[in-house]
């Protein structure tokens, strides 16, 4: 019998192998169906150009909170590192999220100046809204739609098939207008990228002697023959329950990697393409690490709708009728008293990295309270 079985080694299959491993001293098998560890937070070095590149599309880490950054810095060093994203719009690269630079670039001087002022009256300076709230305001309307219309409608339309108001709010509300001039997407207190990678830094976390891994192992292909005192399970909670009362509902991206024979590609690390072309956005790597090379790699990620088996789960979608299904296979998980869902998939959740290695570690302290 093993003591704990964890499915998947991405971040927070790690999180709980790691804390199970250190704290209670106790073994872990953990698996994953693919052949690497890292989950969608895989990076490897690109042969031909050195560069790290990630896998499943480029992962910035970001968080306000000490706790987390804290226990990940344990694993590794950072490359302090501050994301700045340019969107192409009407042939400019403008500052994203929409903030009083992107204004005062798009717009004549005295218009601007006079937006400007109406969006301080109205919320404030150093104030976020997303642009849902900003539609709603009337005095504001001519700028609401120039940003809907610029920056969101065909982006989202893109990425998940649908209209920003047809989405859950807090997708569109991920990237607020910012009336202020910081041009850094995210305004948290830890940001960077791991020195010598994500894939190196879980490799780490999964070092102790207590932890088997065993990657190219599916949980179908085993969970016949193998008995377990605790499960923790880290892919679709649909698919364990095998789709019992239905397939959740996911997005997914084909994310095509291209070299270039010149030093930079693009001015930014990220831009987004709402108007333009049929991939969502571009990123070029070497920007996270400064790394230098006389080539440089980029992704353009291409949203595609989620087909089993074919592509991967890449995003939840976030919307009521999605929740209430989840809350029935969530409801199904509550009552087996020694398998647990965590992460993204497991939880269904729209997730970044930062709240992934949060939940499990506040998971984890529950756990060890209880025992
Ligand atoms: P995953 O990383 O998905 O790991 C789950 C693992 O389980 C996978 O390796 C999978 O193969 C395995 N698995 C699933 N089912 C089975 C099975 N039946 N049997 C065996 N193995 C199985 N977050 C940020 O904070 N910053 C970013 O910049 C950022 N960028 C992103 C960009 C993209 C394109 C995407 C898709 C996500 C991004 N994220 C970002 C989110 C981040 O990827 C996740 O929060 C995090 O990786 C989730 O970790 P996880 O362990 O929950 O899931
Ligand atoms: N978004 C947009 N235009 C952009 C960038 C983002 O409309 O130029 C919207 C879109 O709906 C997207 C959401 O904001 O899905 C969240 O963007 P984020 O960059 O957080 O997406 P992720 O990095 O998770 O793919």
């Amino acid at each position: 019998m093993i003591k704990n079985l964890v499915v998947g080694v991405g971040l927070s299959g790690a999180v709980i192998a790691e804390r199970l491993a250190k704290v209670l001293n106790e073994p872990v098998l953990i698996i994953d169906r693919r052949n690497h560890i890292g989950g969608n937070a895989y990076d490897y070095r690109d042969t031909c150009s050195g560069i790290m590149v990630h896998r499943y599309g480029p992962h910035v880490f970001h968080t306000n909170d000490k706790s987390v950054w804290d226990y990940l810095s344990t694993f590794t060093e950072w490359g302090y590192f501050m994301l700045k994203v340019k969107s192409f719009i009407d042939g400019q690269e403008v500052p994203l999220a929409f903030n009083l630079n992107s204004l005062h670039q798009v717009f004549p001087k005295n218009l601007a100046i006079k937006l400007e002022g109406d969006l301080i009256k109205k919320f404030g300076f150093n104030k976020k809204v997303p642009i849902l709230e900003l539609r709603k305001s009337k005095e504001l309307s001519f700028l609401a739609n120039y940003i809907y219309e610029k920056i969101f409608l065909g982006y989202t339309l893109k990425q998940w098939g649908i209209k920003p108001e047809d989405l859950d709010p807090s997708v569109t509300g991920r990237i607020p207008i910012y009336i202020s001039h910081d041009n850094r997407y995210f305004q948290d207190k830890y940001q960077g990228i791991p020195i010598n990678g994500y894939t190196e830094m879980i490799k780490k976390m999964l070092s102790s002697p207590l932890i088997e891994v065993k990657l190219n192992t599916s949980w179908e292909s085993i969970k016949n023959d193998i008995t377990y005192e605790r499960l923790f399970f880290t892919g679709p909670i649909d698919e364990f329950f095998e789709y019992r009362f239905g397939a959740l509902p996911y997005r997914s991206l084909d994310i095509v990697f291209r070299t270039y024979q010149q030093e930079y590609y693009q001015s930014t690390a990220f831009i987004t393409f709402p108007e333009n072309y049929d991939f969502t956005r571009s990123c070029e790597y070497k920007y996270f690490l400064n790394e230098k090379s006389n080539k440089t790699v980029v992704s353009f990620e291409y949203p595609q709708a989620y087909i089993r088996g074919k592509n991967e789960p890449y995003y939840p979608i976030p919307s009521e009728k999605n929740e209430k299904l989840y809350m029935k296979y969530q409801k199904l998980a509550d009552i087996m008293d020694n398998v647990y869902f965590l992460g993204r998939l497991g939880n269904y959740k729209y997730y970044n990295m930062d709240q992934v290695v949060k939940n499990t570690l506040e998971f984890f302290e529950k756990l060890k309270s209880n025992l």
